[in-house]
């Protein structure tokens, strides 16, 4: 049977899931990481898994969420009371990085082959490859299916 791009991303999330559970790292501060600013990092993903992350509600309505880019470098939308509110679809990035530093080398080197993996399906399946940081995604995706009159509560521009 021929697999769908779907599928092929369900598999990609599937081996990194296998990855990382038989590397067991630790993680010592749970959900601080998704604190991006205090962290100290940003998160980069592909549109695909930025459009299956929205396929999970956020935990409030957009329009209340005051959804801008700055807002989302300071913390993730979807952490709710320290804990992943779209664990199943979460991105790569959030599967594979934890703060174990004897995690770091491995965790480098499943990034890169899902990566890989990532870019041959778009190119299978003549997807455009789009990767970018997970809040401009979420502006941008979210300002689509919002009514107009909410535009200043999604404000891609506020981005320093
Ligand atoms: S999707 Fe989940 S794990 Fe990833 S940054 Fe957001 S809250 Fe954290």
């Amino acid at each position: 049977m021929n697999k769908t791009f779907e599928q092929t991303i369900d598999d990609i999330y599937a081996w990194v899931d296998e990855q990382v559970h038989g590397a067991s790292p630790r993680c010592e501060i749970s959900g601080r990481c998704c604190h991006f600013r205090k962290y100290g990092h940003r998160l980069y993903i592909s549109r695909v898994e930025a459009e299956r992350l929205l396929q999970v509600p956020l935990p409030q309505p957009a329009e209340r969420l005051a959804l801008t880019l700055d807002a989302i470098r300071e913390q993730c939308p979807y952490q709710v009371q320290g804990r992943c509110s779209a664990r199943n679809q979460r991105p790569l990035g959030c599967r594979i990085f934890f703060c174990d530093p004897t995690f770091e080398q491995q965790a480098s080197e499943i990034t890169e082959a899902a990566v890989q993996q990532l870019k041959q399906a778009h190119e299978k399946f003549h997807v455009p490859w789009e990767y970018q940081e997970l809040g401009q995604f979420l502006v941008n995706l979210v300002s689509e299916t919002l009514p107009r009159n909410f535009p200043s509560r999604v404000d891609s521009n506020s981005s320093q």
